[in-house]
């Protein structure tokens, strides 16, 4: 077992009081264990993998540096508010992404540039949506009235019922109470004509692993953080500039990462868990648990809860899988930008099937990312990085990947015709993780990228709460609790979390 234990600078600055043990490295449990420990709590965190990040992962070969799952993010102040409240600067370099994207639909001559900049979009629309900006700027007046009345009511609180949570739902206006039966792509409808803006303004949905035509319109919220409110954002240096960024802050705190460990067992009473254990056998005691893996599979793997029976979790609903290429190139490509969507032209239908489907998707739609485009230390010079994420069926659905050669040749072959360059013959380094790997890697339930879906059934009360339903000292943080999954919203939940514990275990 290798480890990595960092030590107090003295015992002046850190007089431990409570011992919190965190189980799992993702960014939810590196947010969390940094509000603890500046709190004065001990912590110490058990990783399955040998660095520390989970999905915020990094991977390096052959001269290229691959950010292996997030690329973007909204809501960037989630980050500020991290640092602030343990008084520390931001240790990584935030970067706006202008434009926010670019979409490439099959059998269109023209690539979709996406701006927050409401002039220069409405450029990109002439012609295909008449009178596209007074439209949008009503369609986003929507979107931001139900963001900022649901923020407070519903994201960034702590319920500790189901009432209590239709409680706080009542608060939120009547007036969105249409949205909650509408889908998002009846929304869009209801507003726009063009297909193309349908279908571009769905993507925020469809990337995060759910269809337009069953997500409730609710969701268009999200349009409003892409386009409006915050935009997106990326770190100078690679996303994983965040993860090297905390590490350094949870050492001055004395906190104790031990890597290549799984923990495959817990031992509970009554009200409290005792100990975690691992594959070696070593156990772990402390008077606090956070379980940084999936907060439904933990309950029902480790706690048998049946609740949580993997027949019950089948029956959830959970985000698309996701199927990943990470290519390095020899040659720079003229015809493709940071961010970028490949789209074919059946987008109602691929969308329908797509969740359900038993094969790989024909004529897949994909996003990729080519870091290289703004930092050219992640490949070797005139080569481009390329990541390219497919999101499809979990294993629930098609648990076998053995044909996953098939997928990533249709995708380079359509990729290289679409930007005009001979990537196939040009790959210097290549990797594939199917959703088997994704599963293996992290313990994602059945592949299932994001975790748990985000239907109005499965958010706030309803969906696994950070608090264990029997156990007073087992706590959860992550993107299958509350609030839900995304970068800044497991910032989020780590901040939900650190209330919870404040309140019921005080430290010093
Ligand atoms: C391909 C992909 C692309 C994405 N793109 C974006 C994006 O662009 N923007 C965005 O905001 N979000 C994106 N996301 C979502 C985002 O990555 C997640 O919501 C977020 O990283 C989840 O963090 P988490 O705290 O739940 O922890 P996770 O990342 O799930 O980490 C949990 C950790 O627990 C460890 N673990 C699990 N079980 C055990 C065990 N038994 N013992 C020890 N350790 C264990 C795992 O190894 C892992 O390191 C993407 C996700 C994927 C998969």
């Amino acid at each position: 077992m290798a480890s990595c234990l960092f030590y107090p600078n003295s015992t002046e600055d850190f007089m431990p009081n409570k011992t919190v043990t965190i189980v799992g490295a993702g960014l939810g449990s590196l947010a969390t264990a940094l509000r603890l420990s500046y709190k004065g709590y001990q912590v110490k965190i058990i990783e399955k993998q040998d660095k520390a990040g989970g999905r915020l992962h990094i991977l390096k070969k052959d001269g290229f540096t691959f950010d292996v799952g997030p690329s973007f993010f909204s809501m960037s102040y989630e980050f500020h508010e991290l640092f602030d409240s343990i008084g520390e600067p931001i240790p990584f370099e935030l970067n706006e992404l202008n434009p926010l994207y670019t979409v490439n639909i099959q059998g269109q001559d023209r690539v979709f540039q996406i701006y927050k900049d409401l002039d220069k979009l409405a450029a990109e629309f002439r012609g295909i949506e008449d009178d596209f900006e007074t439209k949008v700027r009503k369609y986003l007046k929507g979107a931001k009235e139900i963001f900022h009345d649901t923020e407070y009511r519903v994201v960034k609180k702590n319920f500790d019922s189901i009432v209590g949570f239709l409680a706080s739902m009542a608060t939120v206006p009547l007036k969105h109470a249409p949205k909650l039966f509408r889908t998002f792509w009846a929304e869009l409808e209801r507003h726009f004509d063009s297909e193309e803006v349908k279908i571009i303004f769905s993507l925020v949905a469809f990337f995060l692993g759910a269809t337009p035509f069953n997500t409730p319109s609710v969701y268009n919220l999200l349009n409003y953080t892409e386009l409006e409110h915050d935009g997106y954002w990326n770190v100078k240096g690679g996303m994983y500039k965040i993860v090297e960024g905390i590490l350094p802050l949870l050492e001055k705190k004395g906190v104790e990462i031990i890597y290549n460990t799984e923990i495959v067992s817990a031992q509970y009473n009554k009200k409290e868990l005792v100990s975690v254990t691992d594959q070696n056998g070593e156990v772990y005691t402390s008077d606090l648990f956070v379980i940084n893996a999936d907060a439904a599979w933990f309950r029902g793997k480790f706690l048998n809860r049946p609740k949580f029976s993997e027949e019950k979790l089948d029956k959830l609903e959970w985000t698309l899988a996701p199927f990943t290429i990470y290519l390095g190139v020899k040659g720079k490509i003229d015809g493709i930008h940071h961010h970028n969507y490949f789209l074919g032209n059946n987008f109602r239908d691929y969308a329908d099937t797509i969740f359900r489907s038993t094969v790989a998707p024909e004529k897949p739609y994909y996003y990729v990312n080519v870091a290289s485009k703004s930092n050219a230390n992640c490949a070797p010079e005139g080569c481009e990085n390329l990541f390219i994420l497919c999101p499809v069926p979990d294993l629930r659905v098609k648990p076998d990947w053995s044909d996953a050669d098939h997928l990533v040749n249709e995708i380079i072959d359509d990729l290289g015709e679409r930007v005009g360059y001979d990537i196939k013959n040009n790959i210097l380094t290549q990797v594939v993780y199917t959703p088997e790997h994704w599963k293996d890697m992290f313990n994602l339930y059945k592949g299932s990228g994001l975790g748990l879906a985000h239907g109005l059934n499965q958010i706030g009360a309803f969906r696994p709460s950070n608090k264990d339903e029997e156990l007073n000292n087992l706590y959860y943080v992550g993107a299958s609790t509350v609030p839900g999954t995304g970068l800044p919203i497991v910032v989020i939940g780590s901040k939900l979390v650190l209330e919870r514990i404040e309140n019921e275990h005080p430290t010093v």
